[in-house]
């Protein structure tokens, strides 16, 4: 998987509200192959990483299967939309 084109999936999906702005619950380290990434939509396949994740109580969708690396990306984009946030509230 392309770095630049999950993290372009992964803004996508923020954007649709797919995916949560944070919320993290609980996070769990697979190596177990099967289902499809929740954030950049590809398969994951037995040889990759991936995290099931919880989100809490209340957030739709409750749980998420990610790539390792699609997870890190989430955080990342979590984060930066955060602070863009932020940023806006102060100029205005
Ligand atoms: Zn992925």
């Amino acid at each position: 998987m392309d770095h630049a084109a999950a993290t372009l999936a992964i803004r996508w999906r923020l954007r649709q509200r797919l995916l949560p702005h944070g919320e993290l619950w609980r996070r769990l380290g697979e190596y177990t192959g099967g289902g499809s990434c929740g954030g950049c939509g590809e398969r994951i396949t037995s040889a990759q990483a991936s995290y099931d994740v919880d989100f809490t109580p209340g957030v739709t969708p409750q749980s998420i299967r990610f790539h390792r690396a699609c997870f890190e990306i989430w955080q990342c984009e979590c984060q930066s939309a955060l602070s863009s946030d932020q940023r806006v509230q102060v100029s205005v």
